[in-house]
């Protein structure tokens, strides 16, 4: 603390990224990155775009970028906003959306970031518990409030809700914005962005970072209606114009496109994800069903945090969050089928101790 800071950044509870280890070489199964790598078409077209053109400013709207999008979605650019990762992009629709209104809700167990945004920007808000067996019941989204954030499939229990139930929570607060956080949708989850020409309150954010393995190019962006899209136009060019970088578009285009790769990679990450819950299971764990890249899990004997040490003298990373009620609980990313085998016999030699 300084006497120089203000009273915001006094109270400010910054989000806590999983560890990045810098020297030792770990499986690295704690921050929900993809094990295969980015599409080789994105890896060429960054390529070739190092040039000497980088002394130029990139476009700052992203307009190809946005254009590709919409096109795959069948909706014109001007619904699309992109941004330097889905986190930028959520601070934009903070901002935009929910600052100066009614406390917004979200889930008490949900991706952390949204309190640190409330925090940042001075917005109020009310965490909704998610039911006995961890579902968001849309029941529990219903009353005045001045805006609602889910994550679909949630983080870090990984249940994907259905689209009726995205639905319901829309009709209930036709007066706000609702925003649906889509991280993890490409794994397994039903994408809301078809219901955006239905709903003028809706907004939708996907990130490239995690079905597109491009988490260290920080990609994002939003699917709305123009009004929506503008408002966070509004924000990014009171902030900062040029979000994303030449090398970024360029990739971000090119990977939005290779649908091959896209394909063939998440249908490993999914495949490996579902044979890695059945062993768990078997190993005594509860394993939520997962719509995502990574398990919840907690065993019925052995504490989370026994099992986070003891993986971890074993050089496997993986993510424990010391608030009630999932203390015992670890999430653990889908690596490669090698990293899931490595984690599996890990496991089970703890559980042998
Ligand atoms: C990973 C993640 C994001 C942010 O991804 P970016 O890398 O900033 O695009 C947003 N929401 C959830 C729930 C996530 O898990």
């Amino acid at each position: 603390m300084s006497r120089f800071w203000s009273p915001i950044v006094e109270k400010l509870v910054p989000y806590t990224p999983g560890e990045q280890p810098k020297h030792q070489s770990f499986i690295k199964l704690n921050t929900n990155e993809n094990p295969y790598g980015p599409s080789p078409l994105a890896l060429e077209a960054i390529r070739s775009a190092s040039d000497d053109g980088l002394r130029l400013y990139p476009d700052p709207a992203a307009a190809d970028l946005r254009a590709a999008i919409a096109s795959t979605l069948k909706l014109d650019a001007s619904h699309v906003f992109a941004g330097n990762g889905s986190d930028e992009v959520l601070a934009h629709a903070f901002n935009a959306f929910f600052s100066g209104r009614d406390p917004i809700l979200f889930a008490d167990i949900t991706y952390s970031f949204y309190k640190t945004y409330c925090e940042l920007f001075s917005i109020d808000h009310r965490k909704v518990p998610l039911t006995e067996d961890f579902q968001i019941n849309p029941q529990d989204y219903i009353g005045s409030c001045g805006g609602v954030v889910i994550a679909n499939p949630n983080a870090p229990t990984g249940i994907a809700m259905g689209l009726e139930s995205i639905e319901q929570i829309l009709q209930q607060n036709r007066d706000v914005v609702v925003l649906v956080d889509e991280a993890y949708v490409d794994f397994g989850g039903d994408s809301a962005v078809g219901l955006v020409t239905h709903y003028e309150n809706l907004i939708v954010t996907q990130t490239f970072s995690k079905s597109r393995s491009l988490a260290g190019m920080r990609v994002g962006f939003a699917v709305a209606q123009p009004h929506l899209i503008e408002a966070l136009q509004r924000v990014k060019d009171s902030f900062n114009s040029y979000p994303l970088g030449r090398l970024a578009q360029v990739g971000a285009v090119a990977a939005w496109t290779d649908w091959d790769w896209f394909d063939k990679t998440r249908n490993l990450v999914i495949a490996d994800r579902d044979r890695t819950s059945d062993a768990l299971k078997k190993l005594g764990f509860e394993v939520l069903s997962s719509a995502t890249n990574f398990v919840f899990a907690s065993h019925e004997h052995i504490p989370a945090e026994r099992l986070l040490s003891g993986l971890r003298e074993r050089g496997i990373l993986v993510r424990h969050f010391k608030q009630e009620p999932i203390r015992n609980w670890l999430r653990i990313s889908i690596g490669t089928t090698e990293e899931c085998d490595a984690l599996l016999e890990a496991i089970a030699s703890i559980v042998g101790e």
